[in-house]
């Protein structure tokens, strides 16, 4: 960080200066920031971990409010840094007319679909001093994108849930690689709606979610390096077609990875 080792050299530095913010100011992003080492931060008054380093990670979830306030406290010097995010539009789908088929799951599948939404939600509560989060992310699988994050559809005027995942369609069996360094905190072969699911843990509470796998080629617990053979692409649990979908959280903030990766290939 050459501006920072200026900014440590020069005499009238501002403090300002002291941050640096990597990612796009925008609903669902994630932000990487550098402060000097010893730094703390909070985020709307929530206290944000700092590296040894001065590295951290923020996130906005989809309909995240535009305004927060940063403050950094290095020595005795605390500065605000507000954040303006710019507001996104979403794919809107709006279907009318259809029949009702939608049916809820049958009473017997209810506690297994609780004991998904459990072990996920522990995965994803991890809040590890793993640095994987720090690195330029790379594409799991090549494939067209067949589903944004943010999508929603309204049936009959009754918005469903939003779609959070990056979608990427390929045939059963495609590889699917480790976007960023971490260590693998999940993998269920048969989840309810998710069927195969795999999370990976990339530090301080950012985690990737891989779901409707066919296969796992990692364990719990093991550490995986960017770009290594973790699963390939399935049909599994409730799907239409074969495809991965994506997912980015910090902690229960669900992001888009896109916004991680460069353009598709
Ligand atoms: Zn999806």
């Amino acid at each position: 960080m050459p501006k920072l080792l200026g900014c440590l050299l020069m005499a009238f530095c501002a403090w300002s200066q002291a941050l640096e913010l990597r990612g796009e100011l925008t609903q669902g992003t994630l932000l990487r920031g550098q402060v000097l080492p010893n730094s703390k931060v909070w985020l709307n008054d929530k206290v944000v971990k700092v590296s040894p380093e001065g590295q951290f990670v923020i996130g906005f979830g989809r309909d995240a409010a535009l305004e927060h306030q940063l403050v950094v406290q290095s020595g005795n010097h605390k500065t605000q840094h507000p954040i303006k995010l710019k507001a996104r539009e979403y794919p809107i789908q709006k279907v009318d007319g259809v029949e009702q088929k939608y049916v809820s799951p049958p009473d017997s599948v209810l506690k297994r679909i609780e004991e998904d939404n459990r072990q996920i939600a522990k995965a994803r509560a991890k809040d590890t001093e793993l640095m994987g989060f720090w690195q330029d992310f790379s594409w799991p699988a090549k494939g067209k994108i067949s589903g944004v994050y943010g999508s929603q559809r309204i049936f009959n005027g009754v918005p469903k849930r939003p779609h959070y995942g990056l979608d990427v369609a390929g045939p059963v069996g495609t590889p699917v690689y480790a976007p960023a360094d971490g260590v693998v905190s999940l993998f269920v072969a048969d989840m309810y709606y998710s069927g195969g699911t795999l999370i990976l843990d990339h530090g301080f509470g950012v985690s990737s979610t891989f779901i409707h796998l066919s296969k796992g080629h990692v364990k719990a617990g093991q550490k995986v390096k960017q770009g290594q053979l973790i699963a390939e692409i399935g049909a599994t649990g409730r799907v239409t077609g074969p495809h991965l979908d994506w997912r980015i959280n910090w902690f229960d903030e669900r992001l888009d990875p896109a916004l991680l990766v460069p353009a598709n290939p």
